[in-house]
């Protein structure tokens, strides 16, 4: 392992700001009545923030979030509304100098997209329009019962000037919720304006054979970019060290649809941010905060994971404790910072609700110094990539018409193709297919303790590349001439490539391509199999890793016919079935796997799209076949473990040379988290080049057993 260089290291450290050490950020909402905090002892809240909750960075709301009140404030802002009950207490202004006394930053929350219909009526141009020309909030009612504005109407002056007055109050900075360009959206006067000016044409319907259609997303984006930008320099007018970011850009393929581009978003912002919030009734990815501070760390700025405190959608309560925990340690090791929110009443009920915040706010606090600027150690890079997760839509016509099939009941299995054949619903089945298939393999890397990060499309350059001895295309991605460049260069010196499904057969227009084919070992695709899950299988004519000759696993319901361009093919299709109880049919000509040689370097494909059938069916024989596939391109893989998959792994060399170990147990008993299991007998073992001296655990601040053996 290499070590950093240090004194440039701390060079560079000496001069950070704030924001980029380590923060434990909160807001605390004083809803319905928001005026009630200017009945309370304000020293004493802001005692009560860093001793009781130890945070170190407080939100306070500048405008309202409830009610589609976004334009009433807090303070005194020339020009805007006030809310009622602060005309004689200026939230901004009292409490701002207060909470820095107790060493806390200030951000003030600013509403960017809840509105109110009577303030809509106001100003008739400013709400956003969808195709149909109706108004947004006419056709989906905000949160019940309000609309959203546009951010190329003249809304964007309004924000701003809103923005300038905050920043007048000496707060550190301002969080931006909202704004967005929202789904369907926006077809109003201004941007088909904005957009005939640029394009000289009308603003197209959805096409995504159109590359019109496909500029107007490019337009959508870059809206937003600017209106950020914009938002940016008003604050910065003011306060030169202001601190400006938005709640756009989680990993999840949808996020096109609000005009969100993080790759284009990011280097505006001085924090990357995103939501992991637990939701009562729906199914629940257990690494959500670890997946998304690693996602949102890849950008290279200070993170925040969003995780809540509220009770899902009974919002004047406080989650369960064990959720919290869960959260928080996750966001922790995946080297993003905590953030939590709650209401005011909820203190009411559970008036201790700070103690298991306090608990780890403060381990996060005793060690900062440890936390601050570390970079994560990893042998894997996954793409998360967000140009496919816009543009990606599989050619096949069998992606579109799965068979489906009911549980058996009653001695009957009920099947039946649905074909889905509007581009609304082909695109949600893409993005959905997507999701599945970066969480999957996402649970499988973490649940096998691969030491791995999550890397962008930018990141598709031989420089970055060389950092990793493998990288995983994930089962669809959409690669241009330059990023198969780098992906040949990186072969060439030995990087090897786990591919899976359509993974590099799509170019950078989301158009099929046969570019990337030849690097998979891949004369032809002749098409996709029927889409069926069950039934259908591999069967293996000779040895391979673990699995013996003769045989046969569970093949994923997305499975492509390709033709090998040499002998290097391990397993083979069954052919197809559609239905149950049939007789097993013969082997197909199709092979599952190819190991191609390429330079020094070698491919792994996978013609089935197995994250996809991981996070679908937890199917054991698909994380088995993805790690030993991953463990033969590794060789030698940093880290041995002998540990619960439910133990999750994160590892990050200090500024001062050291290795820092985050282990999360993610044993719970059920969702909402009741209580944690217990995890035994964790061992690990740990390549480095340098002699360790000892290991401490930082969470009891002891010695950790431990033994150093000298290998060469
Ligand atoms: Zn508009």
């Amino acid at each position: 392992m290499r070590s950093l260089n240090f004194p440039q290291h701390k060079e560079n450290m000496k001069g950070k700001k704030w924001w980029e050490e380590p923060v434990r950020m909160m807001r605390e909402d004083f809803a319905p009545d928001f005026s009630a905090i200017g009945k309370l002892d304000l020293e004493r809240v802001a005692r009560s923030r860093k001793n009781d909750w130890k945070i170190n960075c407080e939100w306070i709301v500048g405008t309202i979030p409830f009610d589609g009140k976004g334009y009433q404030t807090t303070f005194r802002a020339d020009g805007y509304e006030i809310y009622p009950g602060f005309e004689h207490f200026d939230y901004l202004r009292t409490y701002t100098p207060i909470a820095h006394r107790y060493g806390i930053r200030i951000i003030s929350y600013l509403n960017m997209h809840f509105f109110d219909y009577e303030f809509a009526r106001k100003h008739p141009d400013w709400e956003q329009i969808l195709d149909t020309g109706e108004p947004y909030g006419k056709v989906h009612p905000l949160y019940g019962k309000g609309t959203t504005l546009c951010i190329n109407s003249p809304w964007r002056e309004w924000a701003f000037g809103l923005i300038r007055e905050a920043m007048k109050t000496g707060i550190d900075g301002i969080f931006l919720d909202g704004p967005l360009v929202y789904p369907g959206c926006c077809y109003c006067p201004w941007c088909r304006k904005k957009f005939y000016a640029e394009f000289g044409q009308e603003i197209p319907f959805e096409n995504w054979k159109d590359p019109l259609w496909k500029k107007f997303l490019k337009f959508r984006e870059d809206s937003l970019v600017s209106f950020l930008s914009g938002a940016r320099d008003a604050a910065l007018q003011i306060n030169g060290d202001a601190v400006v970011f938005l709640n756009a850009g989680s990993w999840h393929p949808s996020e096109w649809r609000t005009g969100v581009s993080m790759e284009k978003l990011a280097p505006l912002e001085n924090f990357c941010g995103a939501e992991a919030f637990f939701h009562y009734g729906a199914a629940q990815n257990i690494y959500s905060a670890l997946m998304t501070g690693k996602y949102l760390t890849a950008y290279g700025k200070p993170s925040i994971v969003f995780s809540h405190f509220m009770s899902g959608r009974w919002h004047y309560l406080f989650l369960p404790e064990g959720e919290l925990k869960l959260a928080v340690s996750q966001t922790a090791s995946s080297g993003a910072n905590p953030w939590i929110a709650f209401v005011h009443k909820a203190l009411e009920t559970n008036p201790a609700a700070h103690i298991p915040v306090k608990s780890v706010f403060s381990a996060l606090d005793r060690n900062k110094s440890i936390l601050s600027g570390t970079g994560r150690i990893a042998d894997i890079a996954i793409l998360f990539s967000e140009r496919t997760g816009k543009l990606w839509l599989s050619k096949w016509d069998e992606f579109n018409a799965p068979i489906s099939a009911r549980a058996e009941q009653s001695l009957s299995i009920d099947t039946r193709a649905e074909e889905i054949n509007n581009w609304h619903a082909k695109k949600a089945l893409a993005e959905e297919f997507l999701g599945k298939s970066l969480a999957g393999y996402f649970h499988i890397l973490v649940r096998n303790h691969f030491l791995f990060d999550i890397i962008l499309d930018r990141d598709l350059n031989f420089e970055k590349l060389s950092k990793y001895k493998t990288v995983i295309l994930p089962d669809a991605a959409c690669l241009n001439q330059q990023e198969i460049c780098a992906i040949d260069r990186y072969l060439e010196n030995g990087g090897s490539i786990f591919a899976s499904f359509e993974a590099g057969m799509y170019d950078e227009e989301g158009n099929f391509s046969t570019s990337f084919l030849d690097f998979c070992g891949i004369r032809n695709v002749d098409g996709m199999f029927q889409q069926f899950l069950g039934e259908n299988y591999i069967h293996f004519e000779k040895k391979f890793l673990s699995f013996s000759k003769g045989a046969m696993i569970e093949r994923a319901g997305h499975a492509l016919k390709v033709l090998s361009s040499g002998n290097d093919t391990y397993g083979r299709f069954l052919k197809p079935l559609d239905r149950f109880y049939a007789p097993l049919p013969d082997v197909s000509e199709y092979p599952a796997f190819i190991l191609h040689k390429r330079g020094k370097g070698v491919v792994a494909y996978c013609a089935e799209a197995l994250g996809c059938f991981y996070e679908e069916t937890g199917m054991i024989s698909a994380e088995k076949r993805v790690t030993e596939i991953l463990k033969y391109l590794l060789k030698k893989p940093r880290l041995i473990t002998r540990a619960p998959k439910s133990i999750s792994i994160e590892l990050f060399q200090t500024i001062d040379g050291r290795i820092c170990v985050h282990l999360a147990n993610n044993a719970v008993d059920r969702r909402p988290v009741n209580e944690f299991l217990p995890s035994r007998d964790v061992e690990f073992t740990l390549l480095c080049d340098f002699q360790p001296k000892t290991a401490t655990s930082l969470i009891e601040n002891t010695r950790v057993k431990s033994r150093i053996c000298r290998r060469t």
